[in-house]
């Protein structure tokens, strides 16, 4: 090889050597220290190319970092403020983008019909991906800034507008994962139940108490659940699954990092939970609590659901888990798609709230004349007796 370079460099060679020396001086690369690339063509090095991969990519997220806007600072509620939604939301996905569940989809071959993306959803998941702006607009109706990914609606501060996001994507993440588990638990023998399960029948409720029967909508006010969102069940065994959809950009949370948040919802959703029943796993049924982050990356229990799925399937563990990731992201970011065209057409606006200068500095006030003395007084009649 010295010899073939010394005489006369072949230039694709010479071009293997001048990319091996770029290589080299990324500092993430390991190899043996006295590793020379000459050495390849003697004894190969065991998967050299992912070496060299794996430093490529941790340089790549490096410089990546230096590109994206920092995050809030943590000094306090009055400095939570002093950097915009956007900066945060934009930070946030960025770190979720580094995460493997949360950017399945690109790897997902459409070859799957299940992993079939229309181009309009394809091109709203790529440039969110590369956090490129999806809104059409600055503001929203509420007069917070709306940052570039929309995910402001998922905070936002008109409830109304907040609940029809949080419960389409709700449904959405509830629908998909019923259909992607479906035939992994038929292999088990399980069907799914129609309709939410109602937890009263396949969970035991703890001593004393009561669950009152009354209109779904109150769940939340007494923090005691009800129903779940989707369940399979078997001749002897039930598995209910809680989803969750969880938005980095809320109040409590500080340093994201890729599912932290979804972890956070599911604690809380556990915590719901065992208010009113025994939740420990058993033969006989158990309850997962799905959670997923707006941004896409999966909470530590929804991976163990996927875990379980693959396990069910009797196939290989690690393609199958990256399989039903690459299903559910497609899924995902589908619904994510439909949630920034929904918000683009119905919450997104270009006039700015007006500037709060103009409430520091008030009009002057106008002068009234003053009031002419008062009428002689009549008696008050009511207006229902006439
Ligand atoms: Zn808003």
């Amino acid at each position: 090889m010295n010899e073939a370079l010394a005489e006369r460099p072949w230039p694709s060679l010479q071009q293997f050597h001048d990319g091996f020396g770029e290589a080299k001086r990324n500092p993430h690369l390991k190899l043996e220290d006295h590793f020379h690339i000459n050495d390849v063509w003697r004894q190969p090095v065991h998967k050299f190319q992912s070496h060299l991969a794996r430093a490529v990519n941790t340089r790549r997220k490096e410089e990546l970092w230096l590109t994206v806007p920092e995050g809030r600072p943590r000094s306090g509620p009055v400095m939570a403020g002093a950097l915009s939604t956007s900066q945060f939301a934009i930070r946030q996905q960025a770190i979720a983008n580094v995460d493997s569940s949360a950017s399945a989809w690109l790897t997902a071959s459409p070859a799957w019909p299940d992993n079939r993306m229309n181009d309009r959803c394809f091109r709203t998941a790529f440039q969110m991906r590369n956090l490129l702006p999806v809104s059409s607009g600055n503001w929203c109706k509420c007069g917070k800034e709306m940052d570039p990914l929309t995910s402001h609606m998922y905070v936002c501060s008109d409830k109304c507008s907040r609940n029809k996001i949080r419960n389409t994507m709700h449904r959405k993440v509830c629908e998909s994962l019923k259909k992607i588990a479906k035939p992994y638990f038929r292999e088990m023998d399980m069907d799914p139940i129609n309709g939410e399960p109602l937890c009263a029948e396949y969970l035991t409720l703890k001593d004393g108490v009561v669950i009152p029967d009354r209109e779904e909508d109150d769940d939340r006010n007494t923090g005691v659940k009800k129903r779940a969102d989707i369940g399979f069940r078997g001749r002897r065994r039930a598995i209910l699954v809680d989803c969750t959809t969880c938005s980095p950009l809320a109040k409590d949370v500080k340093d994201y990092k890729p599912g932290k948040t979804a972890d956070a919802g599911t604690k809380r959703k556990m915590k719901e939970y065992e208010r009113a029943y025994n939740i420990q796993r058993t033969d006989r049924s158990s309850i997962f609590f799905f959670a997923v982050e707006t941004s896409g990356g999966l909470g530590k229990e929804a991976r163990e659901f996927v875990k379980l799925l693959a396990k069910m399937s009797g196939g290989d563990l690690s393609s199958t888990i990256l399989r039903i990731y690459q299903t559910l992201a497609v899924e995902f970011q589908t619904a994510r798609a439909e949630q920034v065209y929904i918000t683009n057409r119905r919450y997104v606006t270009n006039t700015p709230p007006l500037p709060p200068s103009s409430l520091l500095h008030p009009l002057p006030p106008i002068v009234h004349p003053p009031p002419p003395p008062p009428p002689p007084s009549l008696p008050l009649l009511d207006p229902r007796e006439t």
